[in-house]
């Protein structure tokens, strides 16, 4: 919690505002039960209407003071709290976007969701309640036992007897909720998660009948979040009556004390209405006081999930300026390469990967599924760091380039094509944003997007909506490809970017791939034997490991495993065939 009070320093001087204001809305406030004994004991008692008069005057008058000081005080504190989420929603969401793929694994996107809405709200609540009530509740707390003592010093000792009883009842119900609130965070989070897994996978769900195995599972959740948010309103619901039992116990023992008093002197009477005020003021105090210490530790449980997010040490540390000189000669090497996705899966995902892909080559990488292709290339992405061996993009370590330097080099499609809500030139556009219209065109020939984008109404300029919802498959694909390849990049690294397209149109991309390719760095991962038989060196991968390596020709001769791939996918003819071309 106080590491984020860095948050609140810009609003220094509305905090100062703040708190005048309040201090002069509390101060005029516990004057007026001794003004009101005063009316009586002077006023009423001895007939003095100019003096009633006169008091209620500045009565009122200090009734203006306070409704002034709560309005300024009030305005102040929803400015300074609005003020202070957003900033620290905006330092969040700047520091989610240097976050690398294992930090992500990490928090999980749907915790990072939660941390940025309900955590920042409970904090922003807190820091209202804190800066109104830090300082009105102590100065309440000790001019009202001043005055209380003024007015009556031998009723004191009900305040003290109240205070007792606030003390011991506020620790039992604090104890009994603040391991409550540790749980209803965690449960949030998980209730989330699974809002965000049914929509975002609405369609499977729905296709395989799955609605019901899915809503047992949220129904479980939600049933144990309403249970803790049940029993932590319980708890707080027994500080109503709580309140109500102290205050009319001290109402009650007041007039039963002062009535003793009354019997010998008549002037008594206001005084003790005035000391029931103020007694009743410092039950309240305490009262607030248990009220911030009840969410000051909840807001410090979501200040501890906003600060792990800000403070986290990224496992990934890019170098400011590239340090060394890449080569002027092109090329991709992984040198021994092993990796493992980290603490919850020990196991190596890749083992001792080695290879280079050169300058006018096509490298290919096929495999089975889970195989481990796609984190050879999320591995020359850095978006994670191989656990041994390292990865050479122009010969230099990529741990040694700046992030923009290496990003700058590698036009990288995903497997699943990903578009922007905007139009097709600023999603083609999107890492080059200095391009002309030539360069636009070319990615959008050479990735065959053309000839669909030149049907739509608009061209270059229609809409893209939200996901690229209103795109095929296909053409979402073959618009990440244009968007790799108007980044005008040294390297083309393709994971399974051709599955979506049809063996045409997959041909045809190929051979202007080729054309346009001869002079920088291609890596196409692929299932399909035909993407990849043209290519100058195929990679062979199986569980984790390179089993074979070579063109077609050589790895129908020599490697069993790719064999058994292209008879997969080839007609027996079609197999043999191939086979004899190989050995001839
Ligand atoms: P491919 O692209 O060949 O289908 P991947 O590279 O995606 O294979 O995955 C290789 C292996 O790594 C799989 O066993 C998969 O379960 C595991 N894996 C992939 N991504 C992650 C991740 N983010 N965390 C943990 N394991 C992962
Ligand atoms: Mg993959």
């Amino acid at each position: 919690m106080f590491k984020l009070a860095k948050f609140l320093k810009p609003y220094w001087w509305q905090i100062i505002i703040l708190l005048a204001a309040i201090a002069l809305q509390t101060w005029y406030t516990l004057q007026l039960p001794a003004m009101m004994a005063d009316i009586v004991n002077n006023g009423i008692s001895k007939s003095d209407s100019s003096y009633i008069w006169q008091t209620g005057g500045k009565m009122l008058l200090y009734v203006i003071f306070i409704i002034i000081g709560a309005i300024i005080s009030s305005f102040f504190s929803a400015k300074i709290g609005a003020g202070f989420s957003r900033d620290l929603r905006k330092e969040i969401f700047v520091k989610i976007l240097t976050f690398s793929s294992s930090d992500l694994d990490k928090f999980s996107a749907a915790s990072l969701i939660t941390r940025t809405t309900n955590d920042i709200n409970q904090v922003q609540q807190a820091n209202i309640l804190i800066l109104s009530m830090m300082l009105r509740a102590p100065m309440m707390c000790i001019v009202a036992i001043i005055q209380a003592f003024n007015t009556a010093p031998k009723m004191t000792w009900i305040i003290a007897l109240a205070v007792a009883l606030i003390i011991f009842f506020a620790i039992l119900i604090l104890s009994a909720l603040l391991p409550k609130f540790k749980i209803f965070q965690k449960l949030l989070d998980k209730i989330t998660l699974l809002t965000r897994e049914n929509l975002t996978g609405f369609r499977v769900i729905r296709a395989f009948n799955n609605e019901e195995l899915e809503k047992k599972k949220f129904e479980e959740a939600n049933t144990e979040l309403t249970r803790t948010i049940i029993s932590i309103t319980k708890l707080i619901g027994l500080a109503s009556p709580l309140i109500t039992f102290i205050f009319n116990g001290v109402c009650l023992l007041s007039v039963w004390v002062g009535i003793h008093y009354l019997s010998t002197d008549m002037s008594y009477l206001g005084n003790m209405m005035a000391f029931m005020q103020y007694a009743l003021q410092v039950a309240m105090s305490f009262f607030i006081l248990t009220f911030l210490f009840l969410s000051i530790p909840r807001a410090n449980v979501s200040a501890k999930r906003i600060n792990e997010v800000l403070h986290n040490k990224s496992k990934i540390h890019w170098k400011n300026k590239t340090e060394g000189t890449p080569s002027r000669n092109l090329s991709v090497e992984f040198k021994n390469v092993s990796f493992s996705y980290g603490p919850s899966s020990e196991e190596n995902v890749l083992e001792n990967i080695t290879f280079t892909a050169k300058k006018g080559e096509t490298t290919a990488i096929i495999g089975p599924t889970g195989s481990g292709k796609s984190t050879i290339l999320s591995l020359l992405m850095r978006f994670y760091d191989p656990t041994e061996g390292e990865v050479l993009v122009n010969n230099l370590n990529i741990k040694n380039y700046s992030k923009k330097d290496l990003m700058s080099k590698i036009g990288y499609i995903p497997q699943r094509g990903f578009l922007f809500s905007g139009t097709v030139e600023s999603n083609i556009n999107f890492g080059n944003h200095e391009t002309d219209d030539k360069n636009t065109e070319l990615a959008a020939k050479i990735s065959q997007s053309k000839e669909f984008i030149d049907k739509l109404e608009d061209g270059y300029k229609s809409r893209i909506a939200r996901n690229g919802d209103n795109v095929s498959g296909g053409q979402k694909q073959r618009l990440s490809i244009a968007r790799a390849i108007a980044k005008q990049p040294e390297i083309l690294a393709f994971d399974d970017s051709f599955s979506a397209l049809d063996m045409k149109t997959d041909k045809k991309l190929r051979s202007e791939l080729k054309q346009y390719a001869k002079d920088i760095v291609t890596i196409i991962v692929a299932q399909r034997i035909n993407t990849i038989k043209d290519s100058e060196n195929i990679i062979v991968l199986d569980q984790g490991r390179i089993v074979g390596q070579g063109n077609h020709h050589e790895l129908l001769k020599k490697c069993k495993i790719y064999r058994e791939i292209v008879k997969s996918q080839y007609s027996e003819k079609e197999y043999q065939k191939e086979l004899k071309n190989a050995k001839a």
